[in-house]
């Protein structure tokens, strides 16, 4: 049976820590945090596993690695590295399905379709939450077309994602040293939600794609967890979540597995990382992308 891959896109700050830890409680589902960074961060040695573990020794990753090199005696980590940015980039989005018709990306697609085969295998576990976002990763997969794929595109109010981009956040998965999450220029923030609303226009062409205001979900649980529970064909409980062990990558490893109680709050965003200009700036853009791309 090939795997089913429930794909959380959209933009950063959106929310799909919490979408992602609600969907790990699906059973026979394993959570692979941002799996597409793989090739960096299990080669780099430097981060933890949402299971607790540096990655380069986690039960899952050490054997997909070893899995890979067994298949692919000419495996090159660094050579998918360069393919998996490639595909990330914005300005190749369209270039995909064009791109997998040469022999390089055929190639690289053939060791892509092994790695989620080998995710599902080795953990036994037929279904896969993956929290990428990336939206070119996302249009990669729909276009190799071999897996069961649900795409969830979550967004996320724009004034809430610029506020949540100008905290100084420090990544948890980094054991030895301080890595902070980016913080980005207003134009970038700007650019980035939009494009990702307009390329997300071609994944609704897939069998599977679901459309998810963050703000939704935290206001109407109930009716919008019955929802993705429908979508994602699965039967889970949708009264209560708690907090599951993952192998995610890019995760929090205090969080995962730490059974806690899972709580959907719908505290009103204070944007108080904004100044009084950008919070006019954000609402207004969000306002006309809401109107004009549909
Ligand atoms: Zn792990």
């Amino acid at each position: 049976m090939k795997p089913k891959i429930i794909y959380i896109a959209g933009d950063g700050r959106s929310g799909s820590t919490l979408l992602d830890s609600i969907l790990s409680n699906i059973e026979g589902s394993v959570s692979v945090g941002e799996c597409h960074r793989f090739w960096v961060r299990f080669y780099e040695k430097e981060t933890l596993c949402g299971c607790g573990e540096k990655i380069e020794r986690c039960t899952l990753w050490s054997k997909i690695d070893e899995k890979l090199h067994q298949k692919f005696p000419d495996y090159d980590s660094e050579f998918i590295r360069e393919k998996v940015k490639e595909i990330q980039y914005f300005k190749n989005f369209k270039k995909i399905p064009k791109l997998l018709q040469t022999k390089e990306w055929q190639d690289f697609a053939e060791i892509v379709i092994y790695f989620y085969n080998q995710i599902a295998k080795t953990s036994q576990r037929n279904i896969i939450i993956d929290s990428s976002k990336s939206i070119g990763w996302c249009y990669f997969l729909q276009n190799i077309g071999v897996f069961d794929l649900r795409i969830i595109h979550l967004e996320r109010n724009l004034a809430s994602v610029a506020n949540s981009w100008k905290k100084k956040m420090l990544l948890p998965e980094y054991y030895d040293k301080d890595v902070f999450m980016p913080q980005k220029t207003n134009m970038v923030i700007l650019k980035s939600w939009i494009k990702i609303k307009v390329l997300a226009l071609a994944l609704k062409k897939n069998n599977y794609f679901m459309f998810l205001k963050y703000e939704s979900l935290c206001q109407r649980p109930e009716f919008w967890l019955a929802k993705i529970k429908e979508f994602v064909g699965e039967p889970f409980d949708i009264t209560e979540f708690i907090m599951i062990p993952t192998h995610s990558i890019g995760g929090n490893p205090m969080r995962s597995g730490s059974n806690k109680k899972i709580v959907i709050s719908n505290k009103k965003v204070d944007l108080h990382h904004l100044n009084f200009f950008e919070k006019i700036f954000f609402k207004s853009s969000n306002v006309i992308a809401k109107t004009i791309i549909k």
